[in-house]
């Protein structure tokens, strides 16, 4: 049984690794075990002494939103030795540490597994020169576990790498800051991200800010790529567009080998058309900063478990990564993880683009397509289907609904389908209001915030319905997408029942989830949550920045009706002592307690205390009821402050995940509804992403996992986080002294 682990951070520093320690540190700690900090990677495992210290509950806190890695990092050319590599198992031997939990990429994972493989030989002759270090008895194993840690998002074995979707939002940022200079003065942009052997970054920057043309390390170029690149950015200036942006990542090659310069994009460019071409190389601001909200969630359910599966199954000898495969944890084999993850990298020296492709895997490859379809210049009108498809967002608006109306418009235009976006939502089909969507008009949607063709909330009439037919039915709208929440799901079915008295409704339909408080049925994600709980996140980082010589307690209001995802996650995610859900409620005895720890905390020491309380997680012990009860009790030992943050969780530009599942879901819809039309099909169905990815479920049966009385599902998987949230924050066991 595993009584001392080491843990530490290697390679390139990622946002979220301070995420994942602190989660680590405090899970071990809560279990029993003692932990060791080992700083400066592999560096400072090989030379010991104080690169190794004993890490508290307390050493840990503050961390959770810093960038980089409190415990530093560095490139060990020493431990690529042997003689190294027995140093370092010198100085685990010498802390006792039975286990070792590294933090980074696919290099140092496999160190890691270097590691753990020698470990038995490093041993023995360390017993014959360093007896003193055993006991008769002892035959210490190492167990080692990985977490991925690489902004690049390069490693196989999980579908998300920490740091990757931090890196992802600073690159998006950065193409909308460019398009709106490049939109002001009709300027072409070249923009470089990282990504030496993985084109991710350069992938998910494009598809989520609407790039013209992106070059990644992967793909197998033409001998003259450019030829068609410079033709396709002189149509789009012809056509009028605003501005171009090319994303390239800085491993992409030419077909021979040679690395593309972001410079020779713009010789090319400004030489062929004769026109002002920029050229921005992101480079290491992509790597810094705090991390956002999920590359915090995804550390700290790696790093809780991490430190679960060394005690969960005792009796295996552990060398594996833990990763996130479709929102579940995952544990992959090191050496797999490293032999796939450099096998990409081999193919791709070798010149074998199309294995490396291929290895990525089929979401990358998907990405890939699905970039190319929404970089045409025109509409290519593959299968002239006949007929429009009407476009609604309906409800309260979501960030990332303008990226899901303007993906499945163009790709439903790109089969020679009009579109015709109702306005306001069920309005637009009622008065016969609607905008015919433009390909180019809609190339700008991607990160504009809110809908574009505006939401509305009302209940439907019995005289709506013939109304709504007729109107489909002489503008030959013979499919709907629906963007939106529970209301829009409603709303759908009603018109599913009317569908016998009106034969125009009859029509196949896709619903889109979007709404911010994620209490959607057959989905996990919601598109607009993920912008919501970053918005959250940023609200509650700046309350603690506000820590003064006071003792205060806050008591964050956040929206998500009845359904606990934006309050949990939110306090997960923002290191809050406490989220008050919904889903449990809040009694007078959990108040009581509240109390008496703030009381005994305040009382040691501690500054500040953050409770996030869903906004309808209890009828009567409202926030202000709460505050006054805190303030009462306080006794003025600390002082009690409410923030109710109200729409500013709505607002905002959509973050890259809600904007790259718009775009997924958005393009699904389409070819769904295009295959309908085609082949008669008149189902009603619901996407969401889930269990092996996206899925389409009929309407009826989402429907059926809903308590609608409640207005959530009766299931939902993120209730599983509560018992680690209350872990993390808990007052932890003080440091132990190895
Ligand atoms: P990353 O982990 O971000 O991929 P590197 O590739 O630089 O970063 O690896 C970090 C460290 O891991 C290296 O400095 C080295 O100490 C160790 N490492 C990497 N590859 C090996 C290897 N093949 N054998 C032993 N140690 C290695």
């Amino acid at each position: 049984m595993t009584t001392t682990i080491g843990v530490m951070t290697s390679g390139g520093d990622a946002p979220g690794m301070n995420a994942a320690v602190r989660a680590i540190v405090r899970r071990a700690l809560d279990r029993g075990l003692k932990v060791w900090g080992i700083y400066d990677g592999y560096e400072g495992l090989v030379n010991g002494g104080n690169h190794l210290r004993p890490l508290g509950w307390d050493d840990v806190g503050g961390t959770l939103q810093k960038g980089g890695t409190f415990l530093g990092t560095a490139r060990s050319e020493l431990f690529r030795t042997l003689e190294g590599r027995r140093l370092a198992v010198g100085n685990l031997l010498r802390c006792g540490i039975e286990a070792l939990i590294v933090i980074g990429g696919d290099g140092s994972l496999m160190g890691a597994h270097i590691l753990s493989s020698e470990w038995s030989e490093h041993v023995a002759v360390i017993r014959k020169t360093h007896p003193d270090l055993f006991t008769d008895s002892d035959a210490p194993l190492l167990q080692v576990v990985g977490l991925p840690g690489s902004i690049d998002n390069d490693l196989h074995g999980t579908d998300m790498s920490i740091g990757a979707d931090t890196a992802l939002n600073h690159i998006v940022r950065a193409i909308d800051n460019l398009a709106s200079t490049a939109a002001s003065h009709q300027r072409t942009f070249v923009v470089e991200t990282m990504g030496r052997h993985c084109g991710y970054l350069a992938l998910a920057g494009a598809l989520a800010g609407g790039a013209s043309w992106v070059l990644v390390p992967e793909e197998e170029l033409e001998l003259r790529w450019h030829q068609k690149m410079v033709a396709s950015i002189q149509k789009a200036r012809e056509l009028g567009r605003p501005h171009q942006m090319v994303i390239v990542a800085e491993g992409a090659r030419h077909a021979d080998g040679l690395l593309i310069n972001s410079t020779d994009i713009r010789k090319i460019l400004s030489e062929r058309l004769g026109i002002d071409v920029r050229v921005t190389v992101l480079g290491h601001v992509q790597r810094g900063g705090s991390p956002t909200a999920f590359d915090r969630l995804l550390a700290t359910r790696l790093g809780v478990a991490a430190v679960d599966l060394l005690l969960d199954e005792p009796n295996r000898l552990h060398k594996h990564m833990v990763g996130l495969v479709k929102n579940r944890v995952v544990a992959t084999p090191l050496a797999e993880v490293v032999e796939k993850s450099q096998a990409v990298r081999q193919e791709i020296e070798n010149g074998n683009y199309g294995k490396a492709l291929e290895l990525r895997g089929e979401s990358f490859r998907y990405y890939l397509e699905l970039v190319k379809t929404l970089t045409r210049i025109t509409p290519a009108q593959e299968r002239a289907s006949e007929g429009a498809v009407a476009i609604l967002t309906g409800g309260a608006d979501a960030p990332g609904m303008n990226a899901a109306v303007s993906v499945a418009a163009r790709c439903l235009l790109n089969h020679g389908v009009s579109v015709y976006g109702s306005r306001d939502g069920f309005h637009g089909l009622i008065r016969d209001e609607f905008m015919e969507l433009d390909w180019h008009q809609l190339v700008s949607w991607v990160n504009r915030p809110a809908s574009e063709i505006g939401t509305a909330r009302f209940p439907f009439e019995d005289s709506h319905f013939p109304q709504i037919a007729e109107n489909l039915g002489r503008r030959g709208i013979r499919a709907i997408i629906a963007i939106g929440g529970l209301g829009t799901y409603l709303k759908v079915r009603q018109l599913m029942e009317w569908r016998e008295a009106y034969p125009a409704l009859n029509i196949p339909m896709v619903i889109i989830p979007a709404n911010i408080d994620n209490n959607l049925p057959a989905t996990e994600f919601s598109i607009g949550s993920d912008t919501a709980l970053n918005n959250i996140v940023d609200a509650v980082d700046k309350i603690r920045h506000t820590a003064g010589a006071t003792r205060r307690t806050f008591i964050v209001e956040v929206m998500g009706r009845e359904c606990g995802f934006l309050a949990l996650m939110g306090a997960l995610a923002s290191g809050a002592e406490k989220a008050y859900l919904p889903e449990t409620g809040i009694s007078l005895a959990d108040l009581n307690r509240d109390v008496e720890i703030m009381k005994e905390s305040f009382a040691q020491g501690k500054r500040m205390f953050i409770y996030l309380r869903n906004e309808q997680s209890s009828v009567h012990y409202t926030t202000d009821f709460i505050r006054r009860l805190f303030e009462e009790e306080s006794k003025e030992q600390f002082e009690v402050r409410t923030a109710i943050l109200g729409h500013l969780q709505r607002g905002g530009i959509p973050t890259a995940f809600d904007r790259i599942t718009a775009s997924r879901m958005g393009a699904e819809a389409a070819l769904t509804l295009l295959d309908a039309m085609e082949t008669g099909d008149r189902s009603v169905s619901v996407l969401g992403l889930r269990g092996r990815g996206l899925n389409r479920v009929p309407l009826l049966e989402a429907l059926s996992e809903m308590d609608l009385k409640r207005g959530r599902p009766r299931e939902q998987w993120f209730m599983e986080l509560v018992e680690v949230a209350e872990t993390l924050a808990k007052q932890g066991p003080t440091a132990p002294s190895p």
